[in-house]
């Protein structure tokens, strides 16, 4: 239960949300300005400074910041005071407090499949061959929340399966938890008007659509008139004003055409507000080592979305490449774990072992489970954070945990084993290396080459009260 003292904390960051939200342009800069004077040196700094620079300069970053003051005035401070405030500032010092506790990894998000099923049939995906077999009931999902938020967990994330098929739960569920912020990966195919009106009604729901290329391409993969029904949805998203993002995997066969300039003006021109690349995981026993990324287009990953950023409006991470920012792998519970329908609570969403399951472990047993464990004392698997996985680029790492854990695998179709993976991921990581030392040398962010470890992991719980306390003060001057 929140103190008194949260609760204050809480309702003046709300006001200042209202302030800011009431006419951005012009109190964008001042609220900057307070936070400046009034937040310790030490809280944030580089991402201080990132902010700072991005309004002055009225750069993209900017544009961006404003593009999302033009969404839905009806639910727009819904989703900002559930993602700025009780996801993130308020929720980071009680994530802090549950690590020193109980000695483990806590999570910022929870990833979770409502569903093993799906409404398309999209070649060589296993939800098509899966079924309708596995369901987290709305009870399942609601403990999960229930169980996360009292370790500070406010943001929740779901995958599957298509997790829109359970649309009406899926909204339920929002509006059970309205101090959380709920991301869905989607093949966008189920959103409609109504769902619109849903999303609007309860402000704490953002889609992100998975596309990953042209018209030929995803219907040829994904059955006739995908492409035009996915459109359209992106179309019924931003007509009404509504906050979405772009899923978007890449391998060696689609690299060359998602790394453009004209696919990323093509997601801003939807009205894509983020972009989320997911380098291509060979998991699985049907899944291909062929369609692993060359290193040659990692690299031209790594420098198109870099470049990219610092032009366009619109939010990307680069899932692989971008671990410098977050001090390398993130799974294990660090930043997130992931459930899948059946109920086994694994590290990442890529890496099918577990020692629990939701049905008959708390959330806090699997966080302190063997494998969970290992992570925790893994983590970072490597000191060059553009080899951050312990499967993809670090591949004896993975089979050395599962088995000093005792994690069985988790497959849904056909439990594969870490040998199996290994012999798949060894080669490829073998060959990114010479490339990811000489990036790493070279070229690393300038603004976080000076912090090798999570910026924001060394900051002091007090440093946080401290920011959150920024709403009062900043309330009275
Ligand atoms: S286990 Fe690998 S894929 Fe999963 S978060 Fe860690 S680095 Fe990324």
């Amino acid at each position: 239960m929140a103190t008194l003292t949260q609760t204050a904390e809480r309702a003046a960051l709300n006001k200042l949300v209202d302030y800011l939200n009431d006419d951005p342009e012009k109190h964008l800069d001042q609220i900057m300005e307070l936070i400046n004077k009034l937040v310790p040196d030490n809280v944030f700094p580089v991402q201080r400074a990132a902010f700072t620079d991005a309004i002055k300069g009225r750069s993209n970053w900017y544009q961006l910041i404003m593009r999302v003051f033009q969404l839905n005035p009806q639910m727009r401070s819904k989703l900002l005071k559930a993602l700025i405030v009780d996801g993130n500032i308020m929720a980071w010092p009680v994530q802090e407090k549950a690590r020193e506790k109980y000695g483990c990894n806590i999570p910022w998000a929870i990833l979770l499949d409502p569903t093993s099923a799906c409404n398309l049939h999209c070649t060589g995906c296993w939800a098509a061959e899966y079924g309708h077999a596995l369901n987290l009931s709305l009870e399942d999902i609601d403990s999960i929340i229930n169980q996360g938020t009292k370790l500070g967990c406010h943001v929740y994330i779901y995958t599957g399966g298509e997790p829109l098929v359970r649309k009406h739960d899926l909204i339920k569920i929002c509006e059970m938890h309205p101090d959380c912020i709920f991301l869905c990966f989607t093949n966008a195919t189920l959103i409609d008007e109504a769902f619109c009106q849903d999303m609007i009604r309860v402000g704490n729901f953002v889609p992100a659509i998975s596309a990953e290329g042209n018209e030929h391409t995803t219907d040829a993969r994904r059955g006739k008139g995908t492409y035009a029904k996915i459109e359209r949805a992106m179309d019924l998203l931003r007509e009404h004003r509504l906050p979405f993002g772009i899923s978007c995997c890449w391998t060696r066969a689609n690299a060359d055409t998602v790394a453009t300039e004209e696919n990323m003006d093509w997601m801003i021109g939807k009205g894509a507000l983020f972009c989320w690349y997911f380098h291509f995981m060979p998991v699985g026993r049907a899944a291909s080592a062929d369609l692993i990324p060359t290193p040659a287009q990692r690299e031209h990953m790594y420098r198109f979305i870099r470049a990219m950023r610092s032009v366009k409006p619109l939010f990307t991470l680069d899932f692989q490449n971008d671990g410098e920012f977050v001090g390398g792998c993130i799974a294990g519970g660090r930043r997130y774990l992931h459930i899948n329908a059946a109920g086994d609570v694994e590290p990442c969403v890529f890496i099918h072992y577990s020692n629990a399951n939701i049905h008959d472990a708390s959330l806090l047993d699997a966080l302190r489970s063997p494998i969970f464990m290992k992570y925790h004392e893994g983590q970072p698997f490597n000191g060059n954070h553009l080899m951050p996985c312990p499967m993809l680029e670090n591949p004896d790492d993975l089979g050395r945990m599962v088995e000093a854990s005792g994690a069985h695998n988790t497959d849904l179709v056909e439990p594969e084993s870490p040998e199996q993976l290994r012999e798949k991921t060894a080669p490829a990581a073998a060959a990114w290396r010479p490339v990811a030392e000489k990036l790493w040398e070279d070229e690393r962010d300038p603004l976080y080459a000076k912090r090798h470890t999570d910026p924001t992991q060394g900051m002091a719980d007090s440093d946080m009260h401290k920011f959150a306390r920024l709403g009062h003060r900043g309330m009275e001057s």
